[in-house]
């Protein structure tokens, strides 16, 4: 089969990946062989391949958004020709603590797709089959791929963060992942008020109905019972804190922060408010994710690449030039 591999030892900016004939993977037990549909591209894939997170492997085929359909190792509950998707977390151990309680997503041993075993940069790919999602019918791979890594954390967040129905949420940063959930929490009857840098991010706010927008130094108008902040600045988190009406929440969705500024506990944190980060995600979340990504009928804008083109993807994903989400389509 054909495939873009990193070879942590030989890559070169730009040219980070390599086009090659390897073999086919064959299916362990307990996995399936799904040939690849799409693949979308994610930042977290650029920091592979730039060696921003240490290689784990020598070689490894990135790719953690993979929708493709099952051809072996086909089980009862995914027939051959399932369509599935398959995202970051590829597997768990199933039996540390976390995982014994019911926070898969927070597990000690993880594999990550793309990262720690190989992923959907290639005609085929054998993945956990208990870690393939099946894709609900009526959901495009290339509407499905870009939504499996950001789109499903981004919802994660809505959940961490506690959201109710018809309550009023901030959103703190308005990129894609926000863009999304602005959309769920219309579904959900909620107020969203953003915040966010940028004349661009604010006009597509008002376009997606936000009951509010202001820029980064803005305070929303009424108390908020939930924030959800994307942006990696501690600062954007004080802001949301400073929002919230006591007993609320602030969720954070982003892996780094450049440091969180001292605060006055007495004015922001004190009345029960909660301060909470978001970590991966579970199965469960997935599967909703892509259920209410197929009921609201999200088609985020991509930008499709060949395989061939696999570098010139990432490079798009570097310099943000490409016009939606990069996806390679196989
Ligand atoms: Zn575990
Ligand atoms: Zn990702």
């Amino acid at each position: 089969m054909r495939a873009a591999v990193f070879d942590s030892a030989t890559a070169t900016p730009g040219a980070w990946l390599s086009i090659e004939e390897i073999p086919r993977p064959e299916p362990k037990p307990g996995e399936v062989l799904v040939k690849v549909l799409a693949c979308g591209v994610c930042r977290t894939d650029l920091h592979i391949v730039e060696r921003d997170l240490k290689p784990l492997k020598p070689r490894i085929i990135p790719g953690h958004q993979i929708v493709g359909e099952v051809v072996e190792g086909a089980t009862a509950t995914l027939p051959a020709g399932t369509r599935v998707g398959v995202s970051w977390i590829g597997g768990v151990d199933g039996d540390c603590w976390f995982c014994r309680h019911g926070m898969e997503n927070l597990c000690d041993h993880p594999v990550f797709t793309g990262y720690s075993v190989n992923g959907g940069y290639a005609e085929f790919a054998a993945v956990r089959a208990d870690f393939a999602n099946p894709l609900p019918a009526g959901l495009e791979p290339i509407h499905a791929a870009p939504l499996l890594c950001a789109g499903v954390i981004g919802f994660r967040s809505l959940r961490v963060a506690g959201v109710e129905r018809g309550e009023r949420v901030g959103l703190y940063g308005f990129g894609s992942s926000a863009s999304l959930a602005i959309r769920i929490l219309h579904s959900w009857d909620c107020q969203v008020y953003v915040v966010t840098r940028g004349e661009r991010h604010r006009k597509a706010a008002e376009s997606l109905g936000a009951a509010w927008v202001g820029d980064e130094d803005a305070k929303p108008p009424v108390e908020l019972d939930r924030a959800i902040t994307f942006a990696p600045a501690g600062k954007v988190v004080i802001d949301a804190l400073a929002a919230l009406r006591k007993g609320g929440v602030v969720a954070i969705n982003a892996i780094h922060l450049d440091q969180m500024p001292a605060f006055d506990y007495d004015r922001l944190l004190w009345g029960e408010r909660q301060l909470r980060s978001v970590a991966n995600m579970t199965r469960q979340d997935a599967r909703d994710f892509l259920t209410l990504a197929r009921d609201l009928n999200f088609r985020p804008a991509v930008a499709t690449f060949s395989l061939d083109d696999a570098n010139r993807a990432l490079e798009a994903v570097k310099h943000e030039t490409a016009d939606g989400s990069a996806v390679i389509m196989l």
